[in-house]
């Protein structure tokens, strides 16, 4: 069995934790929150994610899981050290390394006999060997330390299921020692032969950011499809599902929206392109990225503003979804938020309402009034806007809001309500990139 010890007991470390104890490791979480490792030894969970609560605690209850605050202690109890800190945008778009390399030192003032040290977090490319040569500078002997790196690419809101039942598994090292250790690791992986590669460090790297980006720069594309669908009367959900149909493209994030947020793609993206202006390589497909989701997220605001003939002085504005993504409560650079900014800014007022996330957007924006019930945000608001696709969002009674509010708009940037039923009802109503009647 083998010991694990997950340094940073944030979104992935904690759901990386629990997933390698349930794969049969004996896994100690520790952070240097104090207060959120209390939390999790008192049973509650500081994030949410569908299942995580049961898996941890059937871990836990098995002595597989446990969670401390002590990380020198939980460093030489274990021989796999999993660094997953934050690595939040920095300067000039690079990425922040500091939590990474201050868990470095903490980990070459700790090396006790052989471990082998991994990287979850994602890391700019060159940054492995960085932290080799920081450890190996500090431990008298070299040889005691072996490094991966392991870049995680599970998706908030499905976290559990992506990290346990992965596309792939990527093990970039050096030490064929290592990557026996890392195979071991994810032991029922490899027996239920899910794709394990084996590569250098720099690519395993090159793998994280290469995938982010993509994925990010598929959302632009279809945003842009959509705005020129509206423009020359197409419908983008009919032209994404046909060109999903091509093997080649794929349907996965071909769905127009708001933009994309979250605590990943747009710090990556800038991240990337910090490294590649940095050697001198030009990447012109993730500028051009980044340019169109800063702009979809504008013409949102636009949107609205436009129903309103331009004026959204002492309008009152339901904003139902709040979250970055459904099945979250993570706000981080969701394009909420410059929806509400951009009412607010324009003298409107904002009825704020998310199934869980009120309280992670009250922490960043005082100025809303935040609700518990849906149908009470819409009360004698002018207009609804849908942010987030969260399924209880799909099945709205429209007749019951339609009462409710005092205007007679609607705003669907997810394209998730029946266009029909808005029409029938009197709605002046605004999608992204379908056929209005
Ligand atoms: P997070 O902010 O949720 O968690 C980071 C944790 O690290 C916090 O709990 C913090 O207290 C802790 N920490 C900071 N310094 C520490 C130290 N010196 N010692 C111990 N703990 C320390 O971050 P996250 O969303 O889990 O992301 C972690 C990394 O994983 C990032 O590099 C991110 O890019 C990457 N990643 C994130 C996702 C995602 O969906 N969130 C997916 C794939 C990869």
């Amino acid at each position: 069995m083998n010991r694990i010890v997950i340094i940073g007991t944030g979104y992935v470390g904690l759901v990386t934790g629990v997933g390698m104890a349930e794969f049969g490791n004996k896994v100690i979480c520790s952070d240097i929150d104090k207060k959120k490792i209390d939390k999790l030894n008192s049973g509650s969970i500081p994030i949410y994610e569908p299942g995580l609560d049961e898996i941890i605690k059937r871990n836990v209850k098995n002595q597989r899981l446990t969670f401390s605050s002590n990380i020198k202690e939980s460093i030489l109890k274990s021989d796999v050290i999993v660094i997953a800190v934050g690595t939040p945008e920095g300067k000039n778009g690079q990425a922040d390394m500091s939590f990474v390399f201050s868990v470095a030192e903490t980990i070459s003032d700790n090396i006790n006999d052989y471990k082998v040290v991994v990287t979850k977090s994602t890391v700019p490319i060159g940054s492995g060997k960085k932290i080799v040569d920081l450890i190996k500078n500090k431990v008298d002997n070299p040889k005691l330390f072996d490094y991966v790196s392991n870049p995680e690419f599970l998706r908030e809101g499905s976290a559990l299921k992506d990290f346990l039942w992965p596309d792939r598994v990527i093990i970039g090292t050096d030490s064929k020692k290592a990557y026996e250790i890392m195979r071991n690791v994810y032991r029922p992986l490899y027996i239920n032969k899910n794709p394990i590669t084996h590569t250098s460090i720099e690519t395993a790297e090159m793998i994280k950011y290469a995938s982010n980006s993509f994925l990010a720069l598929k959302i632009s594309y279809i945003n842009e499809i959509a705005n020129l669908c509206e423009a020359v009367g197409a419908d983008v959900h009919k032209v994404a599902n046909a060109m999903g149909q091509d093997g080649r493209i794929s349907d996965k994030f071909l769905h127009p929206g708001p933009g994309y947020g979250g605590s990943c793609f747009p710090k990556d993206l800038e991240a990337l392109l910090s490294i590649s202006e940095n050697n001198n390589v030009k990447m012109e497909t993730v500028q051009a990225a980044i340019n169109a989701n800063n702009n979809q997220k504008k013409r949102m605001v636009k949107k609205l503003t436009n129903l309103f003939n331009g004026d959204l002085l002492e309008k009152k504005i339901a904003v139902l979804g709040l979250s970055f993504k459904a099945n979250t409560d993570d706000i981080r650079k969701s394009s909420s938020i410059d929806m509400i900014k951009g009412i607010i800014n324009k003298g409107g007022f904002v009825n704020a309402y998310d199934p869980i996330a009120n309280n992670e957007m009250a922490k960043i924006i005082k100025n809303v009034d935040y609700f518990d019930s849906l149908y009470d945000a819409v009360n004698e608001v002018d207009a609804v806007v849908i942010m987030t696709e969260w399924n209880e969002f799909r099945s709205l009674d429209l007749k019951r809001i339609k009462r409710k509010m005092r205007g007679d708009i609607f705003l669907d940037t997810r394209n998730i309500i029946n266009m029909d039923e808005l029409f029938s009802l009197g709605f002046t109503y605004d999608n992204v990139g379908r056929i209005k009647k």
